[in-house]
């Protein structure tokens, strides 16, 4: 097992930079995500760790030893991709032996170390098929086999279940999960997917155009994100963001929703001076608790998923949030079964639960 320190590492492609300058403590047998938009660079990040692309500038460690000049079979870390590219003409067995037999391994020890993987990953049943007889999520357990055999301190997953339909993802998601508390290893994954990242990470790393946005625990990003872009990229539903401007900063903060014609009132230890535009976020689920803040707002569409209901409104005010840019106000209900396209209703939330960002930088006013 090991921990990893990035520290400043940078990638440059001829002049394109696409990692800018990236610190990060991963602990010794933490699993860490790595999530963002596509291109941000969340791949080219774990190739610099496996030692598949070289590293432009910045030091790398791995359980303490600098790895930058390290070949990647030397780094004690171990691959999984999307693609899993098993090769076709060998058995399950083989196929995960493979990278053991390159290296010289006794055939005892290859048997040994494949049947324990087998065994971890359920995969004894099949050991002498060939995987055009197996199915998705079969021919991804073995890629991750392929993997556990190589005993290494740190496995690496880039976007592992990308290739798998919904449910099997999310049946995968589990497995990749129990494998982590089994073996108690290092793990990095890379992933797009927000919910994989909330569901498996016990530290997210949010990635934007090769830059850091904000690491921390799950609900750390979810409760108390640091800018707007991690606010909206945590959670699903979004978070509701709406427009503000700071009317007075002595005593609570005040800030009039103008599209909503309300005031939200509330402390703020950065006290904004008057004038500030920011965006005001509030989750779907603030309004299923209620509260002293309200919003007026007219039913555009209703979603009943069973347990709660998504209301899509816009202000009853008349202002089109679409036309200003920003998507309509998604307000979960519990009990919302009578609810009708075009009427208009208050929604109420906790002013503590409302986020404030800075518009012109993006930052939280906390
Ligand atoms: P992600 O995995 O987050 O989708 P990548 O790490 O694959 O993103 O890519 C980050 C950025 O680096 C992208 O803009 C991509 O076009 C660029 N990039 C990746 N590989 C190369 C390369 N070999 N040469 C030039 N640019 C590259
Ligand atoms: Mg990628």
């Amino acid at each position: 097992m090991a921990g990893l320190e990035l520290s400043d590492i940078r990638k440059q492609y001829a002049d394109i930079s696409v990692i800018h300058g990236v610190d990060l403590s991963i602990p010794d047998g933490a699993f860490t995500v790595f999530v963002g938009p596509s291109g941000c660079g969340k791949s080219t990040l774990l190739r610099m760790v496996a030692g598949l692309e070289e590293i432009s500038s910045g030091t790398m460690t791995i359980g303490g030893r600098v790895v930058n000049e390290v070949e990647p079979a030397e780094r004690g870390v171990a691959m999984v991709f999307q693609t899993y590219a098993l090769y076709p003409h060998m058995t399950v067995a083989e196929n995960m032996g493979f990278g053991l037999r390159m290296t010289g391994t006794a055939k005892s020890e290859i048997k040994t170390r494949v049947d324990a993987a087998a065994s971890i990953l359920k995969l004894e049943p099949y050991l002498q098929r060939k995987p055009k007889a197996l199915s998705g999520g079969q021919r991804q357990r073995v890629a991750i086999g392929r993997a556990i055999v190589r005993n290494p301190e740190v496995f690496l997953f880039d976007e592992p279940l990308s290739n798998l339909d919904a449910e099997l993802r999310v049946a995968m998601r589990v497995e990749i999960a129990r494998l982590h508390q089994e073996l108690g290893t290092t793990m990095i994954y890379v992933t797009h997917d927000q919910v994989e990242a909330m569901t498996l990470a016990d530290q997210i790393v949010v990635l934007r155009d090769g830059k850091i946005e904000q690491t921390g625990a799950p609900l750390t990003l979810y409760d108390d994100p640091d800018n707007v872009f991690v606010a909206g990229f945590i959670g699903s539903p979004r978070m509701n963001f709406i427009k503000g401007k700071v009317e007075s900063s002595d005593g609570p903060t005040r800030i009039s929703l103008s599209e909503h014609d309300e005031l939200l009132e509330r402390p703020l230890e950065a006290r904004p001076s008057p004038g500030t535009d920011v965006l005001v976020g509030l989750r779907p689920e603030h309004f299923a608790k209620g509260g002293e803040g309200s919003l007026s707002l007219r039913v555009d569409v209703v979603e009943h998923l069973g347990g709660a209901s998504y209301i899509y409104a816009e202000p009853s005010s008349g202002a089109q949030t679409s036309a200003t840019d920003l998507p309509p106000v998604v307000v979960e209900a519990r009990t919302a079964r009578n609810v009708r396209e075009g009427e208009t209703f208050t929604a109420h939330y906790d002013p503590l639960d409302a986020l404030v960002f800075d518009v012109a930088s993006g930052l939280r006013l906390r």
